[in-house]
């Protein structure tokens, strides 16, 4: 409990500014990566791989963002292209610009399975998008996710109500005809698949099935690695698409994302996070021409469409800052430069967990690297205890990632990181005396 004392005395500035966020905005905070524990701290200047807050304190930022800013915090040679294209053509004239076509070829020209691409606004648009374009295709209604995997948080894909246990149990407020659509299976169950998929003919079929390629929370519960092959398979047999979430896999755990990665073809890729280059208004979703044509008006006439908008979507400065961002990706091979990082990281993290002989592991795909260390990765959907063990692992997580904070560590929830091309051996080593730091602290 030790690190607290850090909060109190280093961070009154967040503090104070949390306090007054309170007044206007329910809970102080809005957005959903903050942790909250003891209390937000609120961030003022973002370089490099070090994030500052109000109070001045520097962190070395494995959150990024959520996985946006794979080049590093405000990269200088995409921010100054993304300055001169809004002060052109400013952020949204709101027509067809050079830089919507950019971003779709460069997608498409890395991307294995992407003929054609369309520019939304968010992660979560982008995969409502893949379940209406999947639904028209196919002419059916089910979706089957696997339990515990994000999504973005559209009503049809937020929740995990069928399988309790998994993150986003308590999203309230959707109503029944719209979740029975939604089915979910267990990460790794290919049998309990086959079972849905086997249902589902009776009742309309399955448009698709949606994974994430490393398996949910970006492989936080990892799959086998024939899971993907297994689903296409099983995808191929009963009529239904493949969707692949590549909102974080694409452009990071290689330029060909996952499908390359796991040489797997996927009938749509949902695109966020890295397509704008860590700017805003990040999603997209791309598929081989024939799926595609199913939102373009004037494409195979007399074929059903899907409705697919926004005033934002495909604005020139998040184009242009993707397209940049992409193209120096790929130039400067970030994603192995931060992947290598990642091995780094995660060798020395299992060299730690050693060292201290605690029952905690490290694991990683490249630049995403994940640690338990609750001892319950693996949640058992039927054990009557389940919610209240995802409890004590919540507050286990928080009280880790609260402790790291205060060793000058951000992470994600406590139990991610995502490297970047700006890490350095320096930023390693630092990263690593704070878990030293914050492992010598802990009871076994
Ligand atoms: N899909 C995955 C795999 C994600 O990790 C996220 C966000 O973290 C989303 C979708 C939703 O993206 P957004 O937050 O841009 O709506």
């Amino acid at each position: 409990e030790g690190y607290l004392g850090y909060f109190e005395t280093k961070c009154a500035g967040s503090k104070k500014m949390i306090g007054e966020a309170k007044q206007y905005i329910p809970g102080g905070v809005q957005h959903n990566l903050a942790f909250n524990y003891p209390f937000p701290l609120a961030m003022a200047k973002a370089e490099g791989p070090y994030l500052y807050d109000v109070d001045g304190n520097r962190y070395v930022d494995y959150l990024q963002a959520g996985g946006p800013t794979l080049l590093g915090s405000n990269y200088l040679p995409v921010q100054e292209k993304v300055i001169e294209v809004i002060k052109e053509c400013s952020p949204c004239p709101g027509l067809f610009n050079e830089y919507e076509m950019k971003l779709a070829k460069i997608i498409h020209d890395n991307m294995p399975h992407v003929e054609k691409y369309r520019s939304l606004a968010s992660g979560t648009e982008a995969d409502m998008t893949a379940i209406r374009i999947a639904r028209t295709f196919t002419g059916k209604s089910k979706i089957i996710k696997v339990g515990g995997a994000y999504h973005g948080w559209s009503d049809q894909l937020v929740y995990s109500l069928h399988i309790p246990g998994t993150q986003r149990f308590e999203a309230h407020g959707i109503p029944k005809e719209v979740s029975a659509n939604t089915q979910e299976m267990w990460p790794n169950d290919i049998d309990g698949l086959r079972k849905l998929l086997e249902g589902n003919q009776k009742d309309g079929g399955t448009a698709a099935v949606i994974v994430e390629p490393l398996g949910p929370e970006s492989g936080t519960r990892p799959v086998a690695r024939d899971f993907n092959a297994k689903v296409r398979e099983l995808c191929d047999e009963f009529g239904a698409l493949l969707i692949f979430d590549e909102v974080v896999t694409a452009f990071r755990v290689g330029p060909g994302g996952a499908q390359g990665y796991f040489d797997i073809k996927p009938d749509l890729t949902v695109f966020g996070k890295i397509v704008s280059g860590g700017y805003p208004m990040a999603g997209g979703v791309g598929g081989s021409e024939e799926v595609m044509s199913c939102v373009a008006a004037g494409v195979n006439p007399g074929k059903p469409k899907a409705y697919v908008g926004g005033t934002l979507s495909a604005n020139p400065m998040s184009c242009a800052a993707g397209y940049y961002a992409i193209d120096e990706i790929v130039k400067l091979d970030a994603a192995k430069i931060a992947g290598e990082n990642g091995d780094k990281l995660c060798k020395g993290l299992q060299t730690l967990i050693d060292k201290y002989d605690l029952p905690f592991v490290a694991w990683n795909t490249g630049s995403i690297v994940h640690f338990e260390v609750t001892g319950a990765m693996y949640l058992d959907a039927a054990d009557p205890d389940i919610l209240k063990k995802i409890g004590q692992r919540q507050h286990a997580l928080e009280e880790f990632g609260a402790a790291l904070t205060a060793n000058g560590v951000i992470t994600l929830a406590g139990s991610r990181i995502y490297t970047s091309m700006a890490d350095n051996d320096e930023t390693i080593k630092e990263t690593l005396d704070a878990f030293d730091r914050v492992f010598q602290n802990m009871e076994k």
